[in-house]
């Protein structure tokens, strides 16, 4: 009951950020609440939470401190959301350093979908032609393909590198490349297959980087930049293009 009429009595304002080349649009919503905060959603909704008593300059202080967080999340989420690979007859498939031109075919006599690379076109023989089936086929060869050439990569690596490690996971998480645990079990995020091979192989040296150095210290970005001397490139093209390989249907 008392929740309830406290979101009866919230208010909520439409504003903009101008931002060098960026038009941001945030809205403020007051509340019973004791801080600030702001937060921006998937797909770039910018929310300011702010407690009755704030005023207008609290709000704009917030902003400028948080100037630069709001601008690259922002960019990053809307990114994001709009950059994605669209999965349909005849789209680019991109795989490590090439593209492969995806070809959809029907046939109603097969139980299974299969996929298959000719020269430089991806096969997909599918007994349904459906978006959604279609990018889980993909991403079924992708993993597969993603957890082959990790796996043989992270071996040539650690033989360089001198280190050791356990078990190697390929995941769909949504903004991470990659993880190392305490054990030494390492996760990579499949996506990587799709990038350049350099990219891929930074965040293998990366991963492999913390069996020696389990934190981002200077120590651990030398070890870095011994095995992928270009690791500050790589990283920014990851921040700046990683959010862009989403199968999206249309
Ligand atoms: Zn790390």
């Amino acid at each position: 009951m008392e929740k309830e009429l406290q979101w009866k009595t919230k208010t909520i304002d439409e504003h903009y950020i101008y931002y060098d080349d960026l038009e941001i649009p945030y809205e403020v919503i007051r509340s019973k609440r004791k801080s600030l905060a702001i937060a921006i959603s998937i797909g770039g909704n910018v929310t300011i939470k702010i407690p009755w008593q704030a005023t207008k300059a609290d709000v704009i202080r917030l902003l400028e401190t948080k100037r630069d967080w709001i601008y690259h999340s922002y960019k990053k989420q809307v990114v994001r959301t709009r950059n994605g690979i669209e999965v349909k007859e005849g789209a680019s498939i991109p795989f490590l350093d090439k593209a492969f031109r995806l070809h959809i075919q029907h046939n109603s006599s097969k139980n299974v979908a299969d996929i298959a690379v000719q020269e430089d076109i991806v096969l997909i023989e599918t007994p349904v032609v459906d978006s959604d089936f279609i990018i889980e086929c993909l991403e079924t060869w992708y993993k597969k393909n993603a957890k082959h050439v990790i796996t043989m990569r992270a071996e040539q690596y650690a033989k360089a590198m001198g280190v050791s490690y356990g078990k190697i996971s390929i995941r769909s998480q949504k903004s991470r490349w990659g993880s190392c645990s305490s054990l030494g079990n390492l996760n990579f995020n499949w996506h990587l297959i799709m990038m350049p091979s350099n990219i891929l192989d930074y965040v293998v040296v990366h991963e492999l980087a913390h069996r020696i150095e389990m934190n981002h210290s200077a120590q651990f970005w030398q070890i870095v930049s011994e095995f992928c001397p270009a690791y500050k490139q790589r990283k920014a093209w990851l921040k700046e293009k990683g959010m862009s390989y989403e199968l999206l249907t249309k």
